[in-house]
């Protein structure tokens, strides 16, 4: 199938990885919205919300929590914003979380590879 998250997950194409384990994968979007802006996609291409399995579905509920406190303590952001796009504003379609830290001052947006850096 022709999809980029199913090409990040089996390595044809880099991301910058910073949680994996059999079921998911977690890595740095490349145009974020804000320093930190990060996406949980399960391993297996599941479509959307009405698609997923419901303990995968768990499971990626849960590496956000793991990645909320990695956010929380490495980038100090005042807030954190879950989204997951369905339908027609979907433009990636492989299940994905985005994990948006947002910060009450305005950040300029750094370079992914240096977020990357202080994530990892
Ligand atoms: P959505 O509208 O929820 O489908 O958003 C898709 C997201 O995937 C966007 O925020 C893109 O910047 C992000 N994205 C697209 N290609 C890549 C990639 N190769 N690596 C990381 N993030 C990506
Ligand atoms: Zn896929």
């Amino acid at each position: 199938m022709d999809c980029i998250f199913c090409k990040i997950v089996n390595g044809e194409i880099p991301s910058y990885t910073l949680y994996e384990d059999d079921t998911v994968k977690c890595f740095l979007d490349v145009n974020p919205n804000t320093n930190g802006h990060m996406l949980i996609i399960p391993k297996k291409h599941y479509t959307a919300l009405k698609d997923i399995d419901l303990d995968v579905l768990t499971h990626i509920m849960k590496t956000a929590k793991l990645m909320e406190e990695k956010i929380m303590n490495k980038l100090n952001p005042e807030g954190l914003r879950l989204v997951q796009n369905n339908g027609f504003i979907q433009e990636v379609k492989h299940y994905h979380l985005h994990l948006i830290p947002v910060y009450k001052t305005e950040q300029k947006l750094l370079d992914v590879k240096e977020v990357y850096e202080k994530l990892k």
